[in-house]
């Protein structure tokens, strides 16, 4: 359904999607998000921004993408702890034009550690993962500020993480939000989770020193607890372990690991160009299907 061209352009016009999409964003503008950014910034979490879209096919697109991030930095610029941005290169033009897109990214990468903030890149589906690397690798030279997400259901993860790491990366480690072959990827959910924490256990060793910002983007509570009673025996300080969530999802635990002493943080979405994004979310979880059908009725 995320890539069916029909309904992208018809089910965000019915009422009940957009409805029961706003479970999961606070709205399309970037002044509702930031609505929902200061809140969480007063409970003493981070937040990180995306503008939702990806898969341009305009290039022109992309520099309507890279002005709205300069809004937004701009806005970061006067806040007391800055709000980092999260994006895909797709949406930066990497289809189109893979070097206009390194153009974008390096912009946006500049501008963010202007304004203290931090570029993030997604990790989008694995015929992207190459390309995005070599984005992050030749950013990272420049930009320390800048960061990758890497997804624990690729099994060639391990690996990218070894030609990371000696630039110093930041990683954001989720399971993987995409449908992929098994060619390229673990597909029974136990294994996903295995080698999230076996991935998590060695980037927190690279991250015990601070060269590595280590990030883990999960709800799965059982999961990060694992984690945490694992490096707590080996001694790795709970401040180098930093867990962000979705916004809407799961809040209560994101408050529950930052009173624990792991810095949080919650990924704000936000746009008009919700549909392929919010397919994904349905499919991690097929209660939320019925969640958004419920809200078919009066
Ligand atoms: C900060 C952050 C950034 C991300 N960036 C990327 C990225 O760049 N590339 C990428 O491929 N993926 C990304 N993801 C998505 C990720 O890959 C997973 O698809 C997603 O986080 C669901 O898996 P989980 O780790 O929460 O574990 P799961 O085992 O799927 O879920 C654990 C529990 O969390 C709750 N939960 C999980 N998902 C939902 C949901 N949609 N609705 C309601 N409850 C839910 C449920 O209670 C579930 O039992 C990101 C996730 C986060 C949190």
């Amino acid at each position: 359904m995320a890539r069916n061209a029909w309904l992208r352009d018809h089910l965000p016009r019915l009422p009940f999607a957009r409805r029961a999409v706003l479970r999961f964003m606070p709205g399309e503008s970037l002044d509702e998000a930031w609505a929902a950014a200061d809140r969480l910034l007063q409970d003493g979490h981070g937040v990180l921004f995306t503008h939702l879209g990806e898969n341009l096919e305009r290039l022109s697109d992309a520099e309507l993408v890279v002005a709205h991030y300069h809004r937004l930095l701009d806005r970061a610029a006067t806040s007391r702890r800055a709000p980092e941005i999260s994006l895909k290169l797709t949406q930066l033009g990497l289809d189109i034009d893979p070097e206009a897109a390194f153009a974008h990214a390096e912009e946006l990468a500049r501008r963010a550690s202007e304004v203290a903030s931090f570029l993030w890149l997604d990790m989008e589906a694995s015929a992207y993962v190459e390309r995005t690397l070599a984005v992050y690798e030749r950013l990272r030279q420049t930009y320390p500020r800048t960061g990758i997400c890497l997804q624990a259901y690729l099994k060639r993860t391990a690996a990218d993480f070894q030609r990371l790491l000696p630039l110093d990366p930041a990683i954001r480690l989720v399971k993987g939000a995409y449908d992929e072959p098994e060619t390229v990827a673990l597909r029974a959910k136990a294994e996903v989770d295995a080698n999230f924490q076996t991935l998590a256990l060695l980037m927190a060793d690279a991250a015990r020193d601070g060269k590595v910002r280590l990030t883990l983007g999960t709800h799965d509570s059982a999961l990060l607890a694992r984690i945490a009673a694992a490096t707590r025996a080996k001694g790795i300080s709970r401040d180098r372990i930093e867990v962000h969530m979705l916004y809407g999802i799961r809040e209560s635990e994101l408050r529950r690991f930052g009173r624990a002493g792991f810095p949080t943080a919650s990924l704000i979405s936000y746009g008009e160009a919700w549909y392929a994004w919010y397919m994904r979310r349905l499919a991690e979880r097929p209660a939320n299907v019925v969640f958004a059908l419920r809200q078919l009725l009066p």
